[in-house]
């Protein structure tokens, strides 16, 4: 952990390792999946293990039987490697352990049977030298798991010296300057003499750098470090990543997590329907033609179902192209007929070109399920899909389809909590362009008050804030329909902005001389601190 040029990976591989080498133990490397923990088994400990000489004499090769080599657990002389998932409480509470990682803990699960972390404490107790070794992203502010740690460490930074004035600092993004527009001329900018850095004075400076404690040591020892330490890394293409970022809240979230190495705080927390519903305008009876891809988000109640037919434009733009609502029992067939007939229409662009949906997510969750099953299962391969809402902070927008059900109908699991933060960031964004939503101005103002019926409460659990979405009035289907629709385009992993760039002329043509207008406004402007909030 001395190098500021290690990896997060890297430096876990190195403890086990050094470990199996030296100081022979029972290590427990805790994963935030089980998957991730094979994952990282095979992929990564097994080459390791394999090419490292002195290692590869201390475990024994896989294919030989009864070899103690397995994917989750590898057996040396004095001690043991086993891999767990953070939401596999059996694989957490057996042998005792003295070494335990923990890699990326701000995506570990809860379980029923408690929190992972906790659990495998309780398995090193027995050891007089345990040590506890955690790593992560950080992730939003408040519910990080490594950024409280962080905060009970001995906070270090890694100071680094200015080639011209000697003085150490730690990086700062805010000490990254550029000109408009010209990434190709970015620098690092000391904080001291103001001297200008190349990439090449900022590697020097790192490679002479050290830790330094910014608080009293207590039995944690804390390092923190962004990606400006990385020695492969251009400014340049720092710059590039972040410009490209700052036009969404989600893609500027990625950045400050991982390239800048900290929490993200929230925007707000929740959307004014009053507000978005000025958002509606006269589209002149047909699609904008910005709209490169159509899907759909049903969502299925008791003697109805509702659809939002959404657009998609370059950017994560939208147009909201039709809401329908659909009466009828979904347990008779009419209403799913009438569903087909309703899908299967086309929209007209301006330009005269037509357009269909592409993909539709009908929600199972329901009183429906086998209803939802039976219509989408022989509709696979036109794109609808079966979906399940699951919630938490951070769950992927899908996970992998799974078949475990009686028709053996193929379910997505969508994180609707991930997609509701993404909703309600671009309801906020006031500007045409990069994430903006668009409504006809034909929607009703119950429209809007079912959009913006749930806000976002922090919960404390555990001494850790929690996100929750919480219903502020009964109907939110809107929320929902927009919710699914998302969530289809997410399914077939479309590229809109490629859509959009190979869709033609119009497109471009139309799009180009507000894009410039745009970067000009967002242009850089000198800061002392606090990033995040700078940039919205
Ligand atoms: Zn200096």
């Amino acid at each position: 952990m001395s190098s500021a040029q290690v990896g997060k990976t890297e430096m876990i591989l190195n403890l086990i390792g050094f470990h199996i080498d030296r100081d022979a133990c029972p290590i427990l490397c805790v994963q935030p999946t089980q998957d991730m923990a094979a994952t990282f088994s095979r992929d990564r400990v097994a080459p390791m293990l394999r090419d490292t000489a002195c290692l590869a004499k201390k475990v024994k090769d896989p294919r030989s039987r009864d070899s103690g080599n397995t994917l989750y657990s590898k057996q040396f002389d004095g001690g043991h490697v086993t891999f767990v998932g953070s939401n596999s409480a059996s694989g957490l509470a057996s042998r005792p352990i003295r070494l335990v990682l923990f890699d990326e803990v701000d995506r570990y699960q809860t379980t029923s049977e408690g929190d992972a972390i906790e659990l495998a404490k309780k398995r090193a107790t027995t050891f007089w030298n345990k040590k506890f070794v955690a790593v992560s992203t950080p992730t939003n502010k408040g519910s990080s798991r490594i950024e409280a740690m962080f905060e009970n460490s001995d906070k270090r930074d890694y100071h680094v010296p200015c080639g011209d004035c000697g003085e150490y600092q730690s990086l700062r993004w805010s000490n990254v300057q550029w000109e408009q527009d010209a990434p190709e001329t970015a620098c690092y900018v000391c904080d001291h003499c103001g001297s200008v850095w190349d990439d090449a004075a900022r590697y020097r400076a790192v490679r002479k750098g050290e830790w330094r404690a910014t608080a009293p040591f207590v039995g944690t020892a804390g390092f923190r470090l962004s990606a400006l330490y990385s020695p492969w890394l251009a400014l340049e293409s720092g710059v590039r990543d972040f410009l490209e970022a700052k036009k969404l809240p989600e893609t500027l979230r990625v950045f400050v997590n991982t390239f800048l190495g900290e929490t993200w705080e929230e925007a707000g927390d929740g959307v004014s329907d009053l507000e978005i519903s000025n958002h509606r305008e006269d589209y002149g009876g047909k699609v904008p033609n910005e709209v490169v891809i159509i899907t759909a988000g049903c969502d299925v109640q008791d003697d109805r179902l509702e659809i939002e037919i959404l657009g998609h434009a370059r950017d994560s733009e939208t147009y909201s192209i039709d809401f329908h609502t659909i009466y009828g029992d979904p347990a008779s067939a009419n209403i799913w007929a009438d569903l087909e007939t309703y899908l299967k229409q086309t929209w007209e662009r301006h330009d005269g070109r037509m357009l269909s949906v592409k993909a539709t997510a009908i929600d199972s969750g329901g009183h429906h399920t086998q209803a939802v099953y039976k219509f989408c299962k022989p509709r696979i391969s036109q794109r609808v899909f079966a979906i399940k809402g699951v919630g938490g902070e951070g769950k992927p927008m899908v996970g992998k389809p799974s078949t475990n059900n009686n028709l053996k109908c193929k379910l997505f699991m969508v994180g609707v909590d991930t997609i509701k933060e993404m909703v309600y960031s671009h309801l906020k964004i006031k500007d045409e362009g990069a994430g903006y939503c668009h409504f006809p101005h034909t929607y009703t103002d119950e429209y809007f008050l079912q959009l913006t019926a749930e806000k976002v409460i922090k919960k404390f659990h555990k001494g850790f804030h929690r996100r929750e979405w919480v219903k502020t009035r009964t109907r939110n289907e809107a929320l929902d329909c927009r919710v699914y629709a998302i969530a289809a385009l997410s399914i077939i992993n479309a590229n809109v902005n490629m859509i959009a760039q190979r869709s033609g002329k119009t497109v471009d043509d139309e799009d180009d001389a507000p894009k410039v207008r745009k970067d000009r406004r967002l242009a850089r402007t000198p800061r002392s601190n606090g990033f995040v909030n700078g940039w919205r």
